[in-house]
């Protein structure tokens, strides 16, 4: 308890934007704006919550003496090219990378920074969302054991196309019960009536829409001029066509990142877990969380992300309660190699959760709990 009550002074003090403020404002408008039900909300009048984060950053800039946007499309642009330091914002550099912006520069959409600003906070926004889905999804299951099997089907199917559903071992019963999560390809998505699919993430892509190329099958695309929503993928794995977006159906934007992205390093983790003849069981109520049984050194837990942002991930893990005795923090190897990843990671802990938190990769998790337990 103690522990908690540090960490939320600590995120107080330090994470002056990160509820709030205006570019969590901003993050949250985008990640609304992007949605298919306000695709139209780019003509006047504009909803409240846009309309409110365009006079805020009205106001703003006035105050510092610049220019600022004059309608939502004009905001939109000038998010794709404002970064976190801005003076403009009030972000801390410990809880966002400098160079974060929160619409991408050649995906125009939110960017991942974007979606985890936005689920910063009390409500937790586009996360809380995918925890919620989920949850209904699970209360409509009869077993554990089917809940999961819906789990990893939406996990492996970000998108499905109409062909999909006469494809060997489709299984009716998962498509029952998932298939209320997926709707219509969204408008946003297309470029002159057609799609992409990332091959290596599965989620959507697009290629740069300034140079102005329409998709066409087999067309290479090289670095630099395609965006995929995983934003982290070789770009050489390219592109798959989705041929007739139009009878497409796809999960919504917080099942695509928080559960999709972070499902991959769920597997690889729990296949470790599994090799090691660890016992574990889920926990309730969370995105990719598992307790360990029997372990003989008081409450241990797994969790599995797929964030960006280490700092951002810090405050989520700070603010939540409860937390176990231990607690092994999961992301890809990609992520915990780069080299200030895993320092912006321990410095957004309130040192009371320094020793209790171990931040890991799938490969080194097995070893970690090793070295608690024996
Ligand atoms: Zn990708």
């Amino acid at each position: 308890m103690r522990a908690r009550s540090a960490g939320r002074r600590e995120a107080a003090a330090g994470g002056t934007d990160a509820e709030g403020g205006l570019f969590h404002e901003l993050a949250t408008a985008v990640a609304a704006l992007s949605e298919p039900r306000n695709l139209r909300s780019f003509a006047l009048p504009y909803p409240g919550f846009a309309q409110r984060a365009l006079d805020r950053t009205v106001m703003r800039c006035i105050d510092l003496g610049e220019d600022p946007p004059k309608s939502l499309p004009e905001l939109w642009e000038w998010c794709r090219g404002r970064t976190a330091d801005d003076p403009l914002f009030d972000v801390p550099p410990s809880l966002v990378t400098p160079d974060t912006t929160l619409v991408h520069a050649i995906g125009l959409m939110p960017t991942r920074a974007c979606l985890e600003v936005a689920s910063q906070g009390s409500a937790d926004g586009v996360a809380a969302e995918a925890r919620t889905l989920l949850a209904e999804l699970e209360a409509r299951c009869v077993s554990a054991g089917q809940y999961q099997r819906c789990r990893r089907f939406l996990a492996h199917h970000p998108v499905i196309q109409q062909e999909d559903r006469y494809t060997p071992g489709w299984d009716k019963s998962v498509w029952t019960l998932a298939k209320g999560l997926y709707r219509p390809m969204d408008e946003s998505l297309l470029t002159d009536g057609l799609a992409m699919r990332c091959r290596s993430c599965g989620l959507p892509g697009l290629l740069d829409r300034r140079r102005d190329p329409a998709p066409v099958p087999g067309r290479p695309v090289t670095d630099g001029e395609a965006w995929c929503e995983g934003e982290e993928c070789p770009r050489g794995d390219a592109f798959d066509l989705i041929r007739d977006p139009r009878l497409s159906l796809i999960l919504p934007l917080s099942l695509r990142v928080f559960l999709v992205l972070p499902h991959r390093v769920e597997e690889e983790a729990l296949n470790a877990l599994d090799h090691a003849g660890a016992d574990y069981e889920a926990v309730p109520g969370h995105l990719c969380a598992y307790r360990l049984r029997a372990t003989g050194a008081g409450t241990l837990d797994v969790r599995m992300y797929d964030r960006v942002q280490p700092g951002l991930l810090a405050a989520h893990l700070a603010r939540d309660a409860p937390l176990a005795d231990h607690t092994f923090v999961v992301v890809p190897q990609r992520l915990a190699g780069r080299a200030s990843y895993r320092t912006r990671f321990t410095a957004g802990l309130p040192a009371p959760l320094r020793e209790r938190l171990v931040l890991t990769t799938p490969d080194s998790l097995v070893p970690h709990i090793w070295a608690r337990t024996r």
